[in-house]
């Protein structure tokens, strides 16, 4: 990020605007919807300039901008359409110390003014540093379509009403008040009778909520997904923006924690294999005692937290505790494995089950079924198989697996930089050390990626299916 988003008070404060034309206009217009006091340079400006000025909205000065000029002055914009008028009122802006913008020149801008939706006191900034204006302008419309411009008279009417609120708790129930006020009755009250209706209806909201009963916390156990945010639920979205306290495995991806509410208090509680890690008890202890404050905790687990996510000895912890909690599933490593190798994890005729398992266990390296999984066409997905490698192939080839058997790697599923290599049962400990796998890894046995049908012209091989 070249660019800090920030929001200027610009309340009788001097901004300086030199040019008169159309560009000048636009400029102004978003100026004027600030309570700066504009001061506009430029000879033969357009009526509408003119107009602004006689209405007493700016002050014009038909002549070329001069250093006293700028004394003072927080913003001076170069709006001229002249890249060496600009460039000289540039100079003379950065002189005197104020933040300088030269209308569509990046390079010469100390700031960029974004995209607005005003909703004023909500305002929505919009910027790509310049990158895609399509897009600024995409975004804008899918706000002012999301936004009614009853939302600003809302949060002008709310605004009045902080302070009365604040007999309300911090936290969930205050919140609740504000979102039952902004999405619920508050648009529903200005429809039915205007300001004065919403008003009402704020009095009348804080009394129930002030005479409610203190909310229970509770806790939800809810799957992240694999990485992709587009694959989180809907539900686990909803809850993301709802939650008092996250607290999440090292392996959810950052993208995802952003969707948390900002307020939010967000704690890594990671266990990593091999690293320092948080004991399952202390996980339970932190749920339980943020749920007994009444906050609403969301646990975010990797992939699905019903595989292969300790699952069952925090829901006996919260059960224990008397906590209320619920689960909420989500799309598991090798879901999005298969997808991303753009196969199925079942096919008729090949295989009718599939194993999903896991390389260690609380003893170590896990033993399973390894006659089924070494006959032609057994698919398992392979969790938490990097270390495990070696001991995989030992296991299988001593059941009689094929040692072409297909094993694909799949490292950071869904994830923006997933790598998908093709090994087989024999090569596997080594594709995985000389590829420099270091991200959490599945192993699909029994399954290549699908090779397209163009691919397999191009390389002049016939696909044979592994049997
Ligand atoms: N509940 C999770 C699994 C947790 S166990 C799920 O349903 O996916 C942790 C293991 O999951 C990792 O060691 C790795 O084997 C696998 N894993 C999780 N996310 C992954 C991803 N994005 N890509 C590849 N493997 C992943």
């Amino acid at each position: 990020m070249k660019h800090f988003p920030i929001f200027v008070n610009l309340v009788g404060q001097k901004v300086v605007l030199a040019g008169g034309g159309e560009t000048a206009v636009a400029k102004l217009r978003l100026i004027l919807k600030t309570e700066a006091e504009v001061h506009v340079f430029g000879s033969d400006a357009v009526d509408q300039i003119v107009a602004w000025a006689d209405a007493g909205r700016i002050r014009l000065y038909e002549r070329a901008l001069q250093a006293e000029d700028c004394w003072g002055a927080r913003l001076v914009y170069a709006a001229q359409d002249d890249e060496i008028l600009d460039a000289r009122v540039a100079r003379i802006g950065r002189a005197t110390g104020a933040m300088v913008n030269v209308v569509d020149n990046l390079k010469a801008s100390m700031f960029i003014t974004p995209a607005i939706v005003d909703r004023d006191p909500v305002t929505v900034a919009i910027g790509t540093e310049g990158a895609a204006p399509v897009l600024a302008r995409h975004i804008k419309k899918t706000f002012e379509d999301a936004l009614p411009p009853s939302l600003g008279l809302l949060a002008r009417l709310g605004q009045t009403f902080r302070g009365a609120v604040e007999v309300l708790p911090m936290g969930r129930k205050r919140r609740n008040f504000w979102s039952k006020f902004y999405f619920e009755r508050g648009p529903l009250a200005l429809a039915e009778g205007g300001e004065a209706a919403v008003k009402a209806e704020l009095a009348s909201l804080l009394t129930t909520n002030v005479e409610s009963k203190d909310l229970a916390g509770r806790v939800d156990l809810v799957g992240a997904g694999p990485g992709d945010p587009e694959l989180l639920t809907l539900k686990a979205r909803k809850l993301m923006h709802e939650a008092d306290i996250v607290i999440h495995d090292q392996l959810v991806a950052a993208p995802i924690l952003e969707l948390a509410r900002r307020e939010a208090i967000i704690i890594e509680a990671g266990k990593t294999g091999f690293g320092h890690s948080w004991k399952q008890e202390d996980i339970n202890d932190l749920m339980i005692s943020h749920a007994a404050q009444g906050h609403h905790v969301v646990r975010l687990k990797s992939g699905d937290p019903v595989v292969f996510g300790r699952l069952d000895e925090e829901m006996d912890a919260l059960d224990a505790a008397g906590v209320d909690w619920a689960i909420v599933p989500g799309i598991s490593a090798a879901s999005a494995a298969a997808a991303g190798m753009r196969v199925s994890l079942t096919k008729r005729k090949r295989n009718s089950a599939l194993q999903f398992l896991t390389a260690h266990d609380v003893n170590g390296f896990a033993n399973q079924q390894w006659w089924d999984l070494a006959q032609p066409g057994a698919v398992a997905a392979v969790y938490m198989g990097k270390k495990a490698a070696a001991f995989l192939r030992g296991r299988l080839l001593m059941h009689g697996a094929a040692s072409n058997m297909p094993v694909t790697i799949v490292e950071n599923a869904s994830r923006l930089n997933q790598r998908i290599l093709q090994a087989t049962l024999m090569d596997l400990p080594e594709v995985l050390e000389t590829s420099s796998v270091n991200s959490p890894v599945i192993l699909l046995v029994g399954l290549a990626p699908r090779v397209t049908a163009k691919a397999m012209i191009d390389l002049n091989i016939a696909q044979t299916e592994y049997s």
